[in-house]
């Protein structure tokens, strides 16, 4: 059995860890969480999102109605990342005086 774990955020006023207080499906791609301030001098409450957006590695049963853009992959003209970012020492560079 998976652990089921929600992420932990900050709240946003005090910047102290908020503890999840309820959690529900609001849709098929985006979860609601409530969270309380774990700090009792700001007490705040707020609600959170979680949001699917892409896909990472295709589903092999995809589920009707649900369309999200899969990873991205390099277009023909990208130019690459260089390996490293060695630049041609000019001082080694052969003097023909
Ligand atoms: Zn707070």
């Amino acid at each position: 059995m998976r652990p089921r774990r929600i992420p932990p955020i900050d709240c946003p006023h005090c910047g102290r860890p908020a503890l999840v207080r309820s959690s529900e499906k609001a849709t098929a791609l985006v979860r609601e969480v409530r969270y309380l301030c774990d700090n009792d001098a700001c007490a705040c409450q707020f609600l959170a999102q979680i949001e699917i957006v892409s896909m990472v590695q295709p589903s092999l049963r995809p589920a009707p109605g649900i369309i999200l853009p899969g990873p991205r992959r390099p277009a023909n003209d990208d130019e690459p990342a260089p390996a490293n970012d060695d630049v041609p020492d000019k001082s080694r560079a052969h003097r023909m005086t």
